[in-house]
């Protein structure tokens, strides 16, 4: 069963001065497990579909489901990961990682044993009494990261996590988030304007057109030598074919 389906969705937004449409007639299917990524040109509408998907906004037409249903509202089911960390500079590691396990009113003693298992599985654990500000850039999304996994959501939507990062750490975080996420078996959706990135992290790109944007092309991704880490699939010959692919398809979308 598809966990995300988004039919027929178009949308506006109406503002005092002006109304915006952003999506036009947007169609999507997510089955479960699946790591999907959005390339579109900037300000085509790509943080819309996710706010939908998250639930935050309401379609103007068509409809969004999740797990067979109709959404309604923001679902506890799905996490968010945002280009900023947004982390709380003066709580320690552990207390930012167990914000939203706060909020929720879940349970304390199980939320911090969960939370110190991650921190301590993906190489944090000895930073967990640390303040924000004593990590690196890479260091913080890894902890944002983790603070959406305490939660269990079982789709986790990012919008352009790696946009704020220098090259490197963005290339090494990359490697990072893929094999985390892989290792728990998350439906993903990455937005990112970034090609190679797309074409290493996800099993399937999706290329949106400028505002009003609508889905134009969906591109499976399969590397020969399996399932590998982004910095290893860029070394790979598929590499070249599926950038200039979708850049074929999205260079027609992008003004300079
Ligand atoms: P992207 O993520 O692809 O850069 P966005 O989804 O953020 O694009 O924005 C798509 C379009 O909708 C842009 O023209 C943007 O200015 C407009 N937009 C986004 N959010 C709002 C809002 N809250 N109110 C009015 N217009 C908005």
């Amino acid at each position: 069963m598809a966990q995300i389906e988004v039919c027929g969705v178009s949308h506006r937004y109406f503002t005092m001065k002006e109304e915006t449409e952003a999506l036009r007639d947007v169609n999507l299917r997510v089955e479960a497990g699946e790591f999907v990524s959005l390339v579109g040109p900037s300000g085509c509408g790509k943080s819309t579909l996710l706010s939908l998907i998250a639930g935050m906004i309401q379609p103007t037409r068509g409809e969004v489901r999740l797990f067979g249903e109709p959404l309604r509202g923001p679902s506890r089911r799905v996490g968010y990961m945002l280009q900023h960390d947004s982390l709380f500079e003066w709580r320690d590691v552990l207390r930012n990682v167990l914000i939203g396990a706060e909020v929720r009113g879940l349970d304390r003693k199980r939320s911090e044993r969960r939370a110190l298992e991650l921190l301590d599985r993906y190489g944090l654990a000895e930073f967990a009494w640390h303040t924000p500000r004593q990590l690196s850039g890479g260091m913080r999304q890894r902890v944002a990261l983790i603070r959406t996994l305490v939660l269990e959501p079982e789709i986790l939507l990012l919008d352009e996590p790696f946009s704020a990062l220098d090259y490197q750490t963005r290339l090494s975080l990359g490697d990072e988030v893929a094999r985390i996420l892989r290792d728990q078996g998350k439906t993903v959706v990455l937005v990112t304007h970034d090609i190679s990135e797309a074409i290493t992290m996800a099993d399937r790109v999706m290329v949106m057109s400028r505002r009003p944007a609508t889905i134009t092309a969906d591109y499976p991704i399969r590397y020969a030598a399996g399932r590998l880490d982004p910095t290893a699939a860029r070394r790979e010959p598929e590499f070249a074919q599926y950038f200039n692919r979708v850049w074929e398809e999205l260079k027609d979308h992008v003004r300079v």
